[in-house]
């Protein structure tokens, strides 16, 4: 819309100073005093248009600066109420790391390992971790598993803990899943509020491949799902069923259940909703499309967070178009179903 309005005015800009000299010539020889007059209007206008038309080019150049300049100016940086969505590139780690130094951040992590995917998945996800998970600051690791015996025995890092919690196994993958928010939230309450104040919650089939930092806590945080960051909102799969709690006809981004996290409070908010909500839709005999992940969509969309994370901090590298991902900081695992769930 400038360019259309100021390109024109920018053209006759090459021409405008002959007039104003010119004028100006007439106003300072002229004897006839109605050429004076003449001159001077011409004068004063041509000024005028001159100051307007440099505003213009530097409107032009502003425009130019500011969109084909930002750091990440393929991908959306922010929702529509303002919470950052976190690329490559947008921040500085170092300063996100001396603030949350300063304030004393201490995360706790937690994961779940139940039956064949502690074997699968466990050992990756933790050594993966220690190598790139929130460094500088104190972490516990959270693992909940019906098999502690099997955890492995990682050597942690200084200022870094880990506290293995025995759960019971449902024998349906989808209640394994589903059933965390209510394990998540009773942690909270029991265990984590001693240790820590942002808490972070994984699936266990993932691998850090590079710094998953400080600058992803944040008040409520999501992550953005990898295969539907770039689709049209009418693509997304939430729960479109209306007898279900997490129904949703349309929302903001399509949430991935993988990741998420925030302050104790906010998770122990959004752990105790999807639970009564999961429950809620078992009362009633229903099951929401995707689990506890399509009552999370719900739950973001009515209660938004602050800080949302890229894809490049939960990357499936069979994705064909990677070329929004500077950095993959964490990526799936394969995903192995038919070996790894038993009631399919
Ligand atoms: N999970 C588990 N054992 C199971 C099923 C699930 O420990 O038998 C946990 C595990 O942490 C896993 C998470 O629940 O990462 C979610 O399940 P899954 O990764 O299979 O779901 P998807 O990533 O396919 O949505
Ligand atoms: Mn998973």
């Amino acid at each position: 819309m400038q360019i259309v309005i100021f390109l024109p005015l920018t053209l006759i800009l090459i021409t405008q100073p002959n007039v104003i000299l010119a004028s100006f010539l007439v106003l300072c020889v002229s004897p006839l005093w109605e050429l004076r007059v003449l001159a001077w209007f011409l004068f004063l206008i041509n000024f005028h248009l001159v100051r307007i038309k440099a505003m213009s080019v530097l409107y032009i150049l502003l425009f130019f600066l500011i969109f084909c300049f930002r750091a990440r100016p393929q991908v959306q940086t922010q929702a529509h109420w303002k919470a950052p969505i976190m690329w490559e590139g947008m921040f500085e780690p170092k300063l996100y790391d001396l603030t949350h130094n300063k304030a004393h951040s201490s995360v706790a992590l937690t994961v779940f390992a139940v039956g064949r995917y502690l074997d699968a998945y466990l050992n990756t996800f933790l050594t993966s971790a220690e190598r790139y998970f929130m460094l500088g600051l104190p972490v516990t690791y959270f693992i909940f598993t019906d098999l502690p015996e099997k955890v492995p025995n990682i050597k942690l890092g200084l200022g870094r803990s880990l506290k293995i919690v025995q759960i019971e196994k449902h024998s349906r993958w989808q209640d394994i899943s589903m059933m965390r928010m209510k394990t998540i939230s009773n942690t909270i309450e029991s265990e984590i509020h001693h240790c820590c104040n942002y808490v972070f919650c994984f699936d266990v089939d993932q691998k850090f491949m590079g710094r998953f930092g400080s600058e992803a806590l944040g008040d409520s945080v999501a992550l953005l799902h990898a295969h539907y960051y770039k689709l049209p909102k009418e693509r997304f799969t939430y729960d479109r069923n209306p007898k279900s709690k997490a129904f949703l006809q349309t929302g903001d981004f399509y949430y991935h259940a993988a990741i998420f996290g925030g302050l104790l409070k906010n998770v122990k908010n959004l752990t105790d909703s999807c639970y009564m909500s999961i429950m809620e839709d078992k009362k009633n005999n229903v099951e929401a499309l995707w689990h506890d992940e399509s009552h999370l969509n719900k739950y973001f969309f009515l209660y938004k967070p602050s800080r949302i994370l890229s894809p490049e901090y939960c990357w499936d590298q069979s994705i064909y178009d990677k070329s929004d991902i500077n950095v993959t900081r964490l990526i799936w695992a394969p995903k192995n179903y038919d070996t790894l769930r038993m009631n399919i």
